[in-house]
């Protein structure tokens, strides 16, 4: 192991949360962390519970990785947003039943319950379909998430992004509550929208509340 032994077991560990929190199953998602000059990301195609601390691959900005090493598919949506967003040193993609219904019908989540705060603002966007691990796609992520620290992805399923891991599963796990409770109220009746500044006191609330009052503590070198 070349590099921090500690990100990559946190890596390990957060994968094997992945199905019992109901956000994926099998290969489906990967997870990564920032890391000296680019980042810590599973490796592709590997069931949770098989990937190992030396499995998980250190990629470069530009791509590159050790040989003989497969990085997670979606690599390049990871390597945009650490590049675009300095706050962001954690994702974790998933394709979890609710989030991904939604976005098979192209709808993105609006203001709809105050915990919408969970997205840094007033809506959980939902990124244009294209192939997944195409640069195309990365660019239709960094669109969908201007502004914000997780999204949808149409005919696909959702990603989330924090400070570190722990803040990215616990958002990964809020954003799919949120697109169950949307989906059901969907099927009751007609969901009543927040208004701007409703949206706005719950922002400002939400700054110090629960796992988002700590200081991000993620080593990343
Ligand atoms: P990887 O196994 O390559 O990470 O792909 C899984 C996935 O969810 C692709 O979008
Ligand atoms: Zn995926």
């Amino acid at each position: 192991m070349t590099t921090d032994p500690i990100l990559r077991e946190q890596i390990v560990a957060y994968g094997l949360k992945l199905t019992p929190s109901g956000l994926s199953q099998g290969t489906s998602g990967n997870l990564s962390v920032r890391h000296g000059n680019g980042f810590l990301i599973t490796p592709s195609g590997t069931p949770y519970e098989e990937i190992t601390p030396e499995g998980v691959v250190q990629v470069a900005m530009d791509g590159s990785h050790a040989e003989g090493l497969r990085p997670s598919s979606e690599w390049r949506f990871h390597r945009d947003i650490y590049a675009a967003r300095p706050d962001l040193h954690a994702i974790v993609h998933a394709h979890p039943p609710y989030s991904t219904a939604l976005s098979m019908c192209r709808i993105q989540i609006p203001a709809v319950h105050y915990m919408i705060a969970v997205s840094g603002g007033d809506s959980i966007r939902c990124a244009d379909y294209y192939t997944y691990g195409s640069q195309a796609l990365s660019d239709a992520v960094m669109r969908a998430m201007e502004g914000r620290l997780a999204c949808l992805m149409a005919n696909h399923g959702m990603l989330a992004a924090g400070p570190n891991l722990e803040q990215a599963m616990w958002r990964a796990v809020e954003v799919e509550t949120l697109s169950r409770q949307y989906a059901l109220a969907l099927q009751v009746g007609k969901p009543v929208l927040l208004t701007d500044a409703e949206v706005a006191q719950a922002l400002e609330k939400f700054s110090n509340y629960g796992l988002l009052a700590k200081q991000p503590s993620m080593p990343t070198s």
